[in-house]
């Protein structure tokens, strides 16, 4: 029955099938996993008898005319009123207004039974709610009369409110699910007795009747409690299993740090010591290393916090053990900037010279006799340390012996790249293959709860200490309106200019479009020619040459360019400590954490920095987002407060992109509230998956089941775990 279509339900026909189906409902299990919304607390429903003027009630009736009024009182604008007459079943009439929504009129057209809630008032002898909320119960015409809705209402106070479309409402929505609750028999629970009572659970059948047609308060949690950890334990087992799946058959490689190894004279020649944070990542990372699982470890910082220094400690690792690592960024600007500094890093200790590290650049603008090179060198195992873009796991490219691999930003980083790289490894042919042990990085902060349900079959480190004696970056927030603070920024950043340092002129568009957003190219062309004639001002953007890109840039680095305009390009990764000023233009186009990683660009050296961002309207005309981010970009420069704000305004599912994250649908589940959860289900994810991984207990083979059924299109690699 579960699998079937809704047309099966006495009450379904062909049209609210079609309905049904633009939400998304196609079987009688979609149409019982259609949860609802939220719950009208419908209150003590009374009758008019009772009712208390100045008092709120809920009455319930059918309305009986409906008409839209138009009042235009003197000299102000006029406005529609729609007046509803509502009968109740003892046939007590009352009235229903509501300002400026003359569709309501036509919403509540005669015939409608509806429950009315609001304050009683009086107007010309007669009783009135006005503007109250109203909660469509059913039509006469469809044989529900105000009585019966009356009745049910004192049995059921809490409605449930369902996503719905204007064709098709929520109370035709509400019968459609009491028909489907009747149609099923008990539902059969995919968790055991035992598993359920140690959670402290109702059973799925209990849970999912009661989401439905609660009674109490205490029942929507009840059942919420178990419908969101079955979501949660659903993802996390499927995200267990499919690491389980892709590393079965496979090994990792024994690249246990050497304790006087090329990592320890790293740290012992650093100008610095490495902080708290740095320290127990790279313990953390040794054992991974050493174990012959492969790792599979996210290492997670704000911006600043000293993440490459952990990632070329990583890499040195393999060179201990006589093998090689790569580092992949996603873009070319970055990967030349991670080779400058590892470069940098690594000098004490000799780079590309005889007893020293040997490192190489790869990417598409390598020369082709120079990749020839490169490539000769990498596959018979000389080159050491490789950076590049992802040409270096998508192309022909062969290693030697390829032990660790690090990857910085984790989005474009899935499943599938992580089974590529199991081919780059020469092996002997019948030995099992070899998957080099990885580490994820990334300047994203990510809140606790969403890096364990994102990430939940990765292992996560995080960075949470920055290095001493930085000085946060202040910030302020200007717009049209005050165009003298523009020219005292602009003055500003001349005296910077005068002594040694730079600022970032960032843009939201590269050429002019029809957004009217500053382009940088535009801009670019006006600071030059009439801001800032006597300065040297540069322009980088995605669409430049990459030679032309890395001129410009390295023009700003060495201080010959006091002013560089550029689009998001720079976002990440980019370190110039002498740029101690970054001006966002249209800022509030930006997202929260695209902000947050451009001001990341400054405050990266000993002098104060500041940040402007300059919106493109004045403040109260923004969006209330828009004018949010702002705000919180002011307010705080802790990347994890920032992302937790994010996460509040956009959600989760938009921060990371279905695609992107290939994540199953969480419906009920709430990763910014359900932290206990998420935690709770990934630890027991764990265990059931470490005990038992080919599921053979047969609790866990219809877990497993579960899991197959519910990841359905939406898991990445889901064929890895349907294999099994
Ligand atoms: P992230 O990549 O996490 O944004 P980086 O690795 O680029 O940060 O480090 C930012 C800057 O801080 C670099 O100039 C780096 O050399 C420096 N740095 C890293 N670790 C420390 C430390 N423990 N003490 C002082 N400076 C450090
Ligand atoms: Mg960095």
């Amino acid at each position: 029955m579960l699998d079937e279509a809704v047309t099966r339900l006495p009450g379904i026909g062909p049209a609210a099938a079609k309905q049904l189906a633009t939400l998304g409902v196609r079987s009688v299990r979609d149409l019982l996993e259609h949860y609802p919304r939220r719950y009208a607390d419908a209150g003590e429903v009374v009758d008019l008898s009772a009712v208390e003027v100045g008092q709120p009630a809920t009455l319930v009736g059918e309305v009986i005319d409906a008409q839209v009024r138009r009042i235009a009182p003197k000299g102000r604008t006029r406005r529609d009123i729609a007046e509803l007459v509502v009968r109740q079943s003892g046939g007590a009439v009352f009235r229903a207004s509501f300002f400026n929504q003359r569709w309501m009129a036509d919403r509540l057209a005669p015939g409608t039974v509806a429950a009315f809630s609001g304050k009683v008032g009086e107007f010309r002898g007669q009783l009135q709610l006005a503007g109250p909320k109203v909660e469509v119960l059913g039509h006469v015409r469809a044989g529900r009369s105000a009585e019966e809705a009356a009745e049910d209402l004192r049995h059921q106070r809490l409605l449930p409110v369902y996503p719905a479309t204007g064709a098709l409402p929520s109370d035709r929505i509400r019968t459609f699910v009491a028909a489907a609750l009747e149609a099923v028999g008990p539902l059969d629970d995919w968790l055991g007795t035992e598993l359920r009572e140690r959670e402290g659970l109702v059973d799925l059948d209990a849970a999912v009747r009661l989401i439905h047609t609660p009674e109490h308060w205490d029942d929507v949690t009840r059942a919420r409690d178990r419908l969101v950890f079955d979501e949660l334990l659903v993802l996390q087992l499927g995200l267990q299993w499919r690491r389980r799946r892709l590393e079965d058959g496979m090994v990792g490689l024994d690249n246990a740090p050497a304790a006087d190894g090329w990592g320890a004279r790293l740290v012992d020649a650093l100008p610095f010591a490495p902080t708290g944070a740095q320290r127990r990542a790279f313990d953390g990372i040794a054992e991974d290393l050493a174990l012959e699982r492969p790792m599979h470890r996210l290492l997670q910082g704000d911006v600043g916090s000293g993440k490459t220094l952990v990632a070329l400690w990583t890499m040195l690792a393999a060179v201990d053990r006589g093998r090689q690592a790569a580092l992949m960024a996603p873009t070319e600007l970055l990967a030349e900037q991670h080779l400058r500094t590892l470069t940098t890093l690594l000098a004490p200790l000799g780079v590309n010279v005889p007893g020293g590290v040997r490192i190489e650049l790869l990417t598409s603008s390598t020369t082709a006799a120079q990749r020839r090179r490169i490539l000769d060198d990498l596959a018979d195992g000389t080159v050491d340390l490789v950076v590049g873009t992802h040409a270096l796991i998508e192309d022909g490219v062969r290693f030697g012996a390829l032990g660790v691999v690090v990857i910085d930003e984790q989005h474009r980083f899935g499943v599938s790249q992580r089974v590529a790289l199991k081919d780059k490894t020469a092996s002997d042919g019948d030995g099992p293959d070899v998957l080099p042990d990885v580490l994820v990085m990334t300047a994203t902060p990510i809140p606790r709860s969403l890096a364990l349900t994102v990430y939940g079959d990765l292992d996560v480190t995080v960075l949470d200490e920055l290095p001493p004696g930085r000085t946060p970056v202040r910030t302020t927030l200007l717009d049209p309106s005050a165009p003298e603070r523009r020219e005292r920024l602009y003055d500003h950043v001349r005296r910077q200019a005068g002594i040694g340092l730079r600022a970032y002129v960032v843009c939201p568009l590269v050429e002019p479009g029809e957004s009217g957003a500053t382009s940088a190219v535009d801009h670019h062309r006006r600071l030059r020619d009439e801001v800032f004639p006597d300065l040297a001002v540069e322009l980088v953007h995605g669409r430049l040459r990459a030679d032309d890109k890395e001129a410009a840039m390295r023009r700003f680095r060495e201080g010959e360019a006091q002013v560089l305009v550029a689009t998001t390009v720079i976002e990440v990764g980019v370190d110039v400590p002498e740029a101690t000023t970054m001006i966002i233009e249209d800022a509030e186009r930006f997202g929260l954490s695209q902000l947050h990683q451009l001001r990341g660009r400054v405050g990266r050296g000993a002098d104060v920095s500041h940040c402007a961002l300059m919106a493109s309207q004045p403040l109260d005309e923004l969006t209330e987002d828009g004018r949010a981010r702002l705000e919180a970009m002011v307010a705080t420069t802790d990347g994890f407060a920032l992302a937790a704000t994010d996460l509040d305004l956009r959600g989760a599912g938009q921060l990371f992109g279905r695609r992107q994250s290939g994540l199953p649908d969480l419906r009920l589940a709430r990763i910014d509230r359900d932290l206990d959860v998420i935690g709770r289900t990934r630890d027991l994810a764990r265990a059931v998956v470490a005990a038992d991984p080919q599921h053979e207990d047969p609790a866990h083979a219809t877990m497993h089941a579960e899991v197959v059924r519910r990841f359905a299109d939406d898991l990445e690699g889901l064929e890895a775990l349907e294999t099994g």
